[in-house]
């Protein structure tokens, strides 16, 4: 009779979560296929150590994500009892009387206190403490589910204090099966489906962060117009969001006071793939305002926890737009200096040629050059970056590398990648890549880190493969040991107490954090740490093609400013960059703080120091 009842509730149950998943199965068998295996190595390793062993969700929020990683790791552990009471239940087979199921219930025990514990947590940080991550309203169904978990614990630790047979064992067993019955038919409809999905997830989330594979224009692909365009990943991620609030935490355009917030980006996606809304415009589920909001800092889905990508989302509907004629003026002002002149200033190539003469740069030939710099259009033009290039030119004849320009630059493109005008970027590409190929360098080195992402991950992909190194890593390297006469000279006497923004395409993109400091304590600089620094640094406001937005018309505080002030709050008098936009709107939020703060660019504090090699 028992076994009857079960076999009822096991497919009644059963059903209600087939058919919730079916539902969110097809939706993700019907768009687009954009899952990617490549990398398949990288993509295990990272399954273990973010999956498995939880680094990631543990690495923000150190106590949190353990308290999350006992309840995960207790998950896992119970599965085979789970499955063994079941086929008990069921009176399929009865193998909770072998020797090995005891020892295994035995060791479940201290998993059973660790889940007990770590849920008991969660759930009064949901329901009481709640942080703002997690919004402002208590989700019913996080309560239920907290407290189905840890009923699930409390009648397994039961089951060693009560006797087999006995009604009270009986009612016990029966309670704890309902329970794992009744979670999982809710699992599907909430934001615990993030269980079954994550672990997929993590794995087909691509090993590059920002990753934005180039459309292809002979099949007519335009980018993301309407909810039918979202591709296969952007769909199993909408159903993935566990709703934690760290992409929204760590955007900067939120942190700002501005409209855009990843996790609702993420959150209007999934509501409108179960309403049905398959003609419905991006634009108008997101607003065009929000979307062009995002700097592509890259911060939302680099922590995400569950492998969710923020970006395609993002960049993709500004592609829709963008190929309607939808971007905002202040684009179209830069696009028509990319058409017009291949650089975002607009301005005339004499200008690089002027400075290509005045600082005697050869042009590069692999026969006789080290490395190829490329200038960018910072380098090419903005007269401030140049004075930080030709310190970079100082280091380098300092220790003898020889180095060449191309005759010739465009841009490389990003400001229109990352704005969606992705047929603007392939025609810089595409040139740029004919030129450096005839070129034929080993190594590139450049000053600008959105130019180290372009050349060496988007171009990748039209197959254009090179080396290509950011100056504060290269620098770092050839100064490294013995032949440095780094004392003397510099921005203030004595070691100067110094703060190093990390440029987002730097620190978070490319990993290099170390270098630079490296660099600066090298070269007599008492570094002063800011909150978000290192792999996670708040955003400079500039990248996406906010460089160009009126900053009158932004909504709420200006990101510049706001990272600005921390910068400030570290006490240091000397900003350290090592990007030229960041160093743009970093001067731009001190001159209007009327600010004394110095700015200066990593190579030219580094060349400041440095005394010819006796
Ligand atoms: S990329 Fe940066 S600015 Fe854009 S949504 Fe993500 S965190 Fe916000
Ligand atoms: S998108 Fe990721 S980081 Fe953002 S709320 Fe969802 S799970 Fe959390």
């Amino acid at each position: 009779m028992q076994t009857l009842a079960f076999w009822i509730l096991l497919l009644t149950f059963m059903g209600a979560f087939a058919a919730q998943v079916a539902r969110r199965v097809q939706l993700i068998a019907a768009a687009p296929n954009t899952f990617s295996l490549d990398r398949l190595g990288f993509r295990t390793t990272r399954f273990v150590v973010d999956v498995l062993l939880q680094r990631r969700t543990i690495k923000e929020r150190p106590v949190t994500g353990l308290m999350h990683a006992f309840v995960f790791w207790g998950f896992a552990a119970f599965g085979g009892y789970t499955l063994t009471e079941f086929l008990f239940g069921l009176g399929i087979v009865d193998l909770t009387h072998a020797g090995w199921f005891h020892a295994y219930r035995l060791a479940l025990t201290p998993f059973a206190v660790a889940v007990l514990v770590g849920i008991l947590y969660l759930l009064i940080r949901r329901a009481f403490v709640r942080p703002v991550a997690l919004g402002t309203t208590v989700s019913v169904e996080s309560i239920v589910i907290a407290l189905f978990i840890a009923t699930l614990m409390i009648t397994f630790l039961l089951t060693f204090r009560l006797d087999e047979g006995t009604m009270a064992e009986r009612v016990n067993w029966w309670v704890h099966a309902t329970v794992i019955l009744a979670f999982m038919a809710l699992i599907p409809a909430s934001k615990h489906l993030h269980l079954v999905l994550s672990p997929i997830t993590v794995f087909l989330k691509s090993p590059e962060l920002g990753n934005l594979p180039n459309l292809d224009f002979e099949k007519e692909q335009v980018g993301l117009e309407t909810v039918k365009d979202l591709g296969s990943k952007i769909v199993l991620d909408a159903f993935t969001c566990v709703e934690c609030g760290r992409c929204q935490v760590n955007c900067p355009a939120w942190g700002a006071g501005k409209a855009l917030n990843p996790k609702t980006i993420v959150l209007q996606t999934q509501a409108a793939l179960l309403a049905g809304e398959r003609d419905r415009k991006l634009g108008e589920i997101y607003s065009e305002d929000v979307l062009w909001q995002c700097t592509t800092c890259g911060a939302c889905e680099n922590q995400c926890p569950v492998g969710i990508e923020h970006l395609p989302i993002l960049i993709g509907a500004r592609r829709g737009l963008a190929s309607n004629g939808d971007a905002p003026d202040y684009l179209g002002a830069m696009y028509n200096n990319l058409e017009r002149r291949s650089n975002i200033w607009g301005l005339g190539y004499d200008q690089r040629t002027k400075f290509v003469v005045a600082s005697e740069l050869e042009t590069f030939d692999p026969a006789k050059h080290d490395v190829l710099v490329w200038l960018g259009c910072a380098g090419s033009f903005d007269a401030d970056f140049q004075k930080s290039l030709k310190s970079l030119f100082g280091i380098l004849r300092a220790y003898e590398v020889t180095f060449g320009v191309l005759s010739k630059e465009r841009c490389t493109g990003d400001p229109a990648k990352r704005t969606g005008n992705e047929y603007m970027f392939q025609e810089l590409a595409n040139g740029n890549i004919e030129d450096l190929k005839a070129a034929g360098p080993k190594k590139i080195l450049t000053s600008c880190p959105h130019c180290v992402k372009t050349i060496g991950d988007d171009y990748r992909k039209f197959g254009y493969e090179v080396e290509i190194v950011h100056s504060s890593v290269y620098v770092e390297e050839l100064t490294r040991g013995a032949g440095i006469n780094a004392a003397g000279a510099g921005i203030n006497s004595g070691p100067d107490k110094v703060t190093f923004h990390d440029p987002c395409y730097l620190g978070r993109y490319a990993g290099k954090v170390d270098e630079p400091r490296a660099l600066l304590e090298r070269f007599g600089a008492d570094i002063s740490e800011v909150e978000r620094n290192r792999e996670n640094p708040y955003c400079c406001g500039a990248g996406g093609g906010l460089l160009f937005s009126d900053k009158d018309e932004e909504p709420g505080t200006r990101i510049s400013d706001v990272r600005f002030k921390q910068l400030n709050a570290t006490g240091a008098n000397v900003v350290v960059t090592a990007c030229p936009f960041c160093s743009i709107m970093l001067k731009g939020a001190g001159a209007s703080a009327q600010s004394d703060t110095q700015f200066v660019d990593l190579m030219t504090y580094v060349n400041g120091k440095l005394q010819p090699r006796a």
